[in-house]
Parts: C-alpha cells; structure tokens; sequence
C-alpha cells in the first residue's frame, strides 16, 4: 500500500514535472542515483536504495531500475542525505562573487539562512539579484530588525524609539515580510538593537508572527543576563503564539559553564507550556563577534567593567584579534600576546585598544564556551545545527562546522548517531526555519542532495587555516543539479531565492 502511494506520488509529480517546458532537451530526463546508503532525514535509521531525480525533484525511492536514456550515478555505497541547511549562516557576505559557495557546498550544505542577528532589509531586491544571478546554493533570509531600525532611526539609534517609530518599522517590516522573509531576525547586543525595549521588539514580533513568520534571536544576552534575555524570546512565543528560535545558543560566561542541564530544562518546560520553541547551535567553544558586544553598556573606559570581562567572559589568553583597524599586525594574536607587544597590563591594553579607531569594531574570536556544554546542547533534540560561518576571517566554522559534527562529533566522539546528525542538518532546521519541501529525501522534495563517506568526513579547518576544505564530501545536488563533485565546484549555479510560502501546519 505504501508501495503504491508512493508511485502513485512520484506519477502524479512526474505529469506535473514533464507539464512544465525542458530548459535542457538533449539531456537525459533523469538520474539514477544506484546504490546508496540512504539516510532519509526524518532520523529512521539508514537502508540501502536507489533514488530518482527528475528535473529539480526526487520523483522516486526504493530498488529502482534504470530507464533508458537515464543518466546513472553509482554511489557505490556511500551514504546519501538530504542537502544540509544552514539556519545560521553570514555567507551570503561575498556570495555574488563567489557564487560557487565553495565552503558550503563542501561540506554538504545546499541551503543557507541568512538576514541574521538583525542585520537583512531590502529582500526583494536580494531575491531578483539571486534570479538573476544565482549562487550554488539556496538562499531564504530573515528580515532583520537592527536594519530596519537603522533605517528609521538613523544615528539617533540609542534610545527608546517612540510610538511612531515602531509604526514605521512594523511598516517596513511587512513589506520585507510581502516579499518572503521567513520571519523577524534580531541582535540585541549589537547596536542598534540593544537599545530597543522588549516592548519594542514584542510589536515587531507580531508583525512577523501574523504573516505566518517567526522570530530568530541573538538574544540580549549571551553572558551576564543570559537567563532573563531567554525569557525574553520565550515571552514573544507565549504571547504571539508563534515560532521562537535561539540563534547559536550558548552558554558564554565562564560563571555559566556547566548549566547546560539547567538550560535544557527551561527550553523543554517552555514547549510542554506550548511554546514553540527551536535553537541552533555550532560544534565550537569560540564565538565570533567584534570587541564592543564584550561591554553591553558600552562603557569601554570603565577599568571595573574591563576586569570583569576578562576574569568572567574570556581570557586574555582566549581572545584572538581578527581585525583591528588601526594594527593589522595584530592579526591572529590573542589579547595576552598583545599586551606583552605592547608592554601594559591586558585591562589597559583592552581599555587602549577600545580608545583607538575603530577599536570598538574591532573583530575578535574568543573562547566563551565549555565543550562540555556545547556537547550537551547540541544533543538536545530541538537544536539543529548551524555554522554562523563567513567565507572569511579567523574562525573555521565556516569551512567546517558541519564536517565537524558528522566526523569528530559523531564518528569518534559518538556524541549520537549519523541518522540524528543529518536530521539536525536537514529535516529539523527546514522545520525551524519555516522552508518547505526541502530537507528530506522523499519524492516530491527537491533534489538538494549530499553523497557522503561517513568513514572519512571531517573538518580540515582550524584556527591558522580557517579556510581549508572539509572532505568526505563526494557530490552534491542543487535542485537536481550537480552543483559540487570529487573535490570541485561544478560552476553550476543552481540555487534560487527561497521565499516564506504558506504558514506551514504546526
Ligand atoms: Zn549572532
């Protein structure tokens, strides 16, 4: 019966397919893929099949035949998942030059989730852009709140913003909201959003929510008021009854290490309450970001301030420059090797170095979380996995941190099975971002495809060579194309704009 009701599926797509014109006529009208391990992404566990594409879907699974003129790609036993998508990433810096997506589509990633930490405006021109010049990969974008509120507020950003204001901003966000963003994304320690009250961001949540979006946070607070900046998202889901999804979660104070249990009991009593609430996580102990989110008041000349950042956030041995404007020397070297350069004490040189141009933006990597707690997190069953990554820059997660979890995490740590980890990968991040028919390997999705081997994959990136390609990865498809192939991009620039659909069922 299921048998049928798959064929009866894949007959019904395959009318739907050949309704629509050939852009390709001497190409075969479909591929094989023969003889994978198949890892279907719902988390069931891996079997052997053969699987069909036709056009930019999966028409067929199961023990499949070739037809005549098909293309055939042996997988020879290797396993096959569906594409990854990235519900965290900031690769779409540099995408339109680099439209080969090399760093994603090496490790596997087919999708990318961007417009994060309240950054993303103008979404309706990204998405023509990507029409008309597509990259190989898949890009769907939040509307960011910071953004929307530079656009309002200007440089007179840090304050309350007034009744009016928040009208304009609600109006600005439907209109990004109209043309497909999957929710409302916010980054309140960054300026400017770390001025806007909760009342604020509650009544642009509810824009978002009533267009069937959602909301992504970089919540308030990754360290000294991490507990009451949770509650905050988690207020937004119980109010609005929609969506609400952590971003990169984190324990990331030194004072917070080892409560990763504490915060898996908050997040699951939050959705026994019916909150519907997500996260995404990254396989890392460092974060990226710049020196300012170190101070949430900002007051870099504060010495008591100083000490108690480097006594309680990171270490002077664990912050690593990664752009410092007015030192390009600096490059690379922690705050510890800084100071004995400079010949003062880490406090003044943090303090000094805030003082400079451009020292407030100066980028940073630092060690801000415990494996331990990483490794816990990332097991909760609601976390996907993200990288946060750039295709630039100090920290290798955007080179690896997908390889990262299917190799080290998963083979050698066994932190859970492989079925789990691409379920964190796909079916699981398509469903906390809100994208649909994407994610699992069933006819009628899109043929977003990695063919993998699970005894070698692994992350080669690491700090010193953050932009090393991860292997493992045989050969990728993009909507039915292959996009990434034994070690090389394929020049096939196969990803399109993916705009927020139908509110999808709950
Ligand atoms: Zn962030």
């Amino acid at each position: 019966m299921k048998l049928f009701l798959s064929l009866a599926i894949a007959a019904a797509l395959w009318r739907v397919g050949t309704a629509q014109p050939l852009s390709q006529s001497s190409a075969p009208a479909s591929t094989l893929i023969r003889s994978a391990r198949l890892v279907d992404g719902s988390g069931g566990a891996a079997r052997s099949a053969d699987l069909r594409i036709a056009g930019n879907r999966i028409v067929a699974v199961g023990r499949l035949a070739a037809v005549e003129g098909e293309r055939v790609y042996e997988a020879g036993g290797l396993m096959i998942a569906p594409g990854f998508i990235d519900t965290h990433s900031h690769h779409d810096r540099g995408l339109d030059t680099a439209r080969d997506a090399i760093a994603m589509v090496s490790q596997g990633v087919t999708t990318i989730v961007v417009g994060q930490d309240g950054g993303g405006i103008d979404l309706a021109a990204t998405f023509a852009r990507l029409e008309r010049q597509p990259a190989a990969v898949n890009v769907a974008s939040y509307a960011g709140h910071g953004a929307i509120r530079d656009r309002v507020m200007g440089k007179d950003y840090a304050r309350a913003a007034t009744l009016a204001e928040i009208e304009q901003m609600q109006a600005l966000l439907r209109t990004e909201m109209d043309a497909g963003a999957l929710g409302l994304s916010t980054g309140l320690e960054y300026d400017p959003g770390i001025y806007a009250t909760r009342e604020e961001v509650l009544a642009l949540a509810r824009v978002a929510g009533a267009a069937g979006g959602r909301y992504a946070s970089h919540i308030r607070s990754e360290d000294r008021w991490f507990w009451d900046a949770l509650d905050e998202l988690i207020a937004i889901g119980r109010q609005h009854r929609m969506p609400v999804h952590v971003s990169h979660v984190k324990l990331g104070m030194h004072d917070l290490w080892g409560q990763a249990g504490k915060l898996i009991g908050i997040l699951d009593r939050a959705r026994a309450a019916g909150v519907q609430l997500t996260a995404d996580i990254y396989p890392y102990t460092f974060w990226q970001s710049n020196l300012g989110v170190l101070y949430p008041k900002r007051n870099f000349a504060d010495r008591a301030e100083t000490e108690f950042v480097l006594s309680h956030v990171a270490l002077a041995e664990d912050i690593i420059f990664n752009s410092v404007r007015a030192h390009p020397d600096y490059a690379g070297k922690t705050l510890a090797q800084v100071a004995a350069l400079r010949g003062t004490p880490a406090v003044q040189t943090l303090m000094d170095v805030l003082a400079e141009p451009g020292g407030e933006s100066a980028g940073i990597v630092a060690k801000g979380m415990s494996e331990t707690d990483v490794e816990r997190l990332i097991q909760w069953p609601f976390a996907n996995v993200c990288s946060d990554g750039q295709s630039r820059g100090l920290h290798p997660r955007g080179f690896g941190a997908f390889a990262r979890v299917l190799g080290p995490w998963v083979r050698d740590k066994r932190l859970f099975s492989i079925e789990e980890a691409v379920r964190k990968m796909s079916s699981l991040p398509a469903a906390n971002a809100g994208i649909a028919n994407r994610g699992m390997i069933a006819p009628g999705y899109f043929a977003d495809l990695v063919v993998f081997d699970p005894s070698i994959i692994a992350d080669r990136a690491d700090f010193g060579h953050a932009q090393d390609l991860a292997v493992g990865v045989r050969t990728v498809w993009v909507n039915g194309q292959v996009v990434f192939d034994n070690g090389k991009a394929a020049n096939t620039y196969a990803g399109r704009p993916l705009r927020r659909t139908a509110k999808l069922p709950r």
